[in-house]
């Protein structure tokens, strides 16, 4: 028995996942066995591995399903299976306030949430509902990317709407990124031997959200309802006037879905810069002095200087920013320019240190004297912490 944990992470039509042995110790030069099934249902359908060693290899799996993918997946960790299963759900609604085993009241309840998250937690179940099938003895948990927020007071959570529209309709603020979030302020935590702090908390990749931390628990962040609100992302607009959809169908005769589209897809820094989304690409552009890269960089650090400062209101103390995901992790620049849009914070960039902090590194990036507050850049490891909560509610 390998004692190892399964983390799967289902979508409509891909399956990510990865092993995350007990001790979460990797050696620097391997990496963790993890892999992606896509193109799932399609004649197209691939199932690509990865191994300790960074060996990549891919099997083609035409018109796969769920279920056939999840069979390749264990038939590679071969005589080596999982003593346990955990599964990322988008949106655990206020039920989930943790990590839970999987048994059929969680399942009912997960379905009952759907109206939250109607894309995101029918493709979770649906990869919940295949491997409880192909793998009944093993215990299986749902963590969930909202749990973490169940923590905000209503202050944070609750829109300024009729109060039927929440009591009826749970209509308020849940937070998603929580996995994220958790890990890297718990992970600085553990490195300072203390949990006395209150982090902000930048989780910077494709999705974007930021979130205020105090002694562990979440107090605030920027995302709502819905993964749209807060700051500006890859293909995802942010916060806009919530009058924006009612003038787009009044002035241009367009669908709600249309909108939709436009505002998760078509966004952020794609439709700003009107070429990529990919922050690298524009970081490269910039430096040509290219227009739309330009501006959607500016207006991606200020909003995320915004919510930043916006964040701070919810924290009794400031101990300072990490930063984490592929923007947050990889760029100096953004994070240098995000800083200097903060002079209030009493934070001290090193910038040679800031230089330094690419492709995996983590540490403090300002002079580390007491003469300010701090700042790090933290990997973050979603699948590690996953693992972490599925063991803990297992008792493992
Ligand atoms: P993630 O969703 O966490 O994988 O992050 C993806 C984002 O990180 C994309 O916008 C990438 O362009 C960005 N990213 C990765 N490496 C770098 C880098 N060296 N400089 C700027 N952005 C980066």
């Amino acid at each position: 028995m390998s004692h190892s944990v399964l983390v799967i992470n289902c979508g409509s039509s891909s399956i990510k996942f990865a092993i995350v042995p007990a001790a979460n110790n990797l050696a620097p030069t391997q990496t963790r066995r993890s892999g992606l099934a896509e193109n799932l249902g399609t004649p197209d359908a691939v199932l690509k591995l990865i191994n300790e060693q960074g060996e990549k290899k891919t099997i083609a799996l035409p018109n796969a399903d769920h279920q056939t993918a999840l069979t390749h997946i264990l038939n590679e960790l071969g005589n080596e299976p999982p003593i346990a299963i955990g599964h990322r759900v988008v949106h655990g609604g206020e039920k989930f306030t943790q990590a839970v085993q999987i048994d059929d009241q969680v399942l009912a309840a997960i379905r009952e949430t759907t109206p939250l998250a109607p894309l995101h937690n029918p493709a979770n179940l649906l990869g919940i509902e295949a491997t409880l099938e192909l793998f009944a003895d093993l215990p299986q948990v749902a963590v969930f990317d909202t749990a973490f927020h169940q923590t905000m007071p209503p202050q944070a959570f609750r829109y300024a709407l009729p109060e039927e529209l929440y009591r009826q309709h749970s209509i308020r603020r849940y937070g998603f990124h929580g996995s994220s979030h958790a890990y890297v302020t718990h992970h600085v935590d553990k490195l300072l031997g203390s949990t006395n702090h209150g982090w902000l908390s930048a989780h910077l990749g494709n999705g974007c959200s930021t979130c205020a931390v105090w002694q562990g628990k979440s107090l605030d962040t920027s995302m709502g309802l819905t993964p749209l609100e807060g700051l500006v992302m890859g293909t995802r607009s942010g916060t806009v006037d919530p009058s924006l959809h009612v003038h787009l169908v009044r002035t241009l005769g367009w669908s709600i879905d249309e909108i939709d589209q436009i505002l998760n897809k078509k966004s952020g820094l794609l439709g700003l810069s009107g070429i990529s989304n990919d922050m690298r690409t524009l970081t490269e552009l910039a430096k040509e002095d290219h227009a739309g890269a330009t501006l959607a960089i500016e207006v991606f650090c200020y909003r995320l200087a915004q919510s930043l400062a916006a964040m701070s209101c919810a924290l009794p103390e400031f101990t300072g920013i990490i930063f984490t995901g592929g923007i947050g992790e990889n760029s100096a620049e953004i994070r240098a320019r995000t800083l200097a849009l903060l002079p209030h914070f009493g934070l001290h960039i090193d910038e040679t240190k800031n230089q330094k902090m690419i492709r995996g590194a983590e540490g403090r990036i300002d002079y580390d004297d007491d003469s300010g507050r701090q700042i790090w850049v933290i990997p973050t490891d979603e699948e590690g912490q996953i693992a972490l909560e599925t063991r803990s509610v297992l008792g493992l």
